[in-house]
């Protein structure tokens, strides 16, 4: 059987208690969602790693069973109308495709926030070798064949200010990455509800960042995706709307959830 979901019904980059900075129980995810448009909820928390690394953002890997208990009870409840599904949003490294694909979840989703030597990106204010090292993990991390879509590509806006020709540079390969793997981006709604951020450029958000995607839509062919990262129950689709008023606006194309003998893909 086939299940096709548009979207915009559909949020797969969402948290809770268990990664140790989200607040709420699974359930209470669970509970926002039925007030809302969504038909399919995918858990996202970011996964731990059997080095440990990245232990500051993330539970201990002995967690991980819990997590997914906790996850699946979700799933057993049978909420109605609601599917649930099992996915984890992971820091690539080439060393942990292996341990990433073994997991069985439903779905992987990736994101850039440690890149090469386990250097935390936020700390690297302006640097432009961060920011290529942000790029090329992140190129990796979606041609790597294990990720349904990148959560907030444009991530690095939240440490490199500017936006020159490096940063376009960059934004041009992660883009040209996308459209080659079929991996879809994501516009986050989290960084819409951050506070803003003064630049060069003038106060903007941390991310998303408007020239990242004036350029996906000017290059074309990006399947362009809008969640909440929620970390509280109450954003379960908070800030989602001004995502896709502004794919929208820019012509970007969403795609659907495809769910085929429970292989999930973004078509
Ligand atoms: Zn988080
Ligand atoms: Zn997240």
């Amino acid at each position: 059987m086939t299940e096709i979901y548009p979207y915009t019904e559909v949020n797969l980059h969402t948290h809770f208690f268990m990664c140790g900075h989200a607040t709420g129980e699974a359930s209470e995810y669970v509970d926002q969602a039925l007030g809302t448009r969504l038909k399919v909820l995918g858990f996202s928390d970011h996964c731990p790693l059997p080095d440990h690394s990245y232990s500051g953002s993330r539970m201990d890997i002995a967690r991980l069973g819990q997590y997914v208990d906790y996850v699946n009870e979700q799933k057993e409840r049978r909420a109605r109308g609601l599917k649930i599904l099992l996915g984890a949003e992971c820091d690539y490294r080439p060393d942990l495709a292996g341990f990433y694909r073994d997991l069985g979840f439903d779905y992987l989703i990736c994101s850039v926030h440690y890149a090469n030597s386990h250097r935390y990106i936020s700390y690297y204010r302006n640097s432009p070798d961060m920011l290529h090292e942000y790029t090329d993990n992140y190129i990796a991390a979606l041609q790597s064949g294990l990720f349904i879509l990148g959560c907030h590509p444009d991530l690095f806006g939240l440490f490199y200010l500017d936006w020159d020709a490096e940063a376009r540079s960059c934004a041009k390969a992660i883009i040209e990455a996308s459209q080659d793997s079929g991996v879809a981006l994501e516009i986050n709604g989290y960084g819409l509800r951050k506070p803003l951020l003064s630049t060069p450029g003038g106060l903007r958000h941390q991310y998303p960042l408007n020239p990242f995607w004036e350029l996906a839509a000017e290059l074309g062919g990006v399947k362009t995706v809008v969640n909440s990262d929620a970390h509280r129950p109450e954003d379960i689709i908070a800030k989602v709307d001004e995502g896709y008023e502004m794919a929208s606006r820019l012509g970007l194309k969403v795609p659907s959830l495809v769910i085929d003998n429970s292989v999930i893909s973004l078509k």
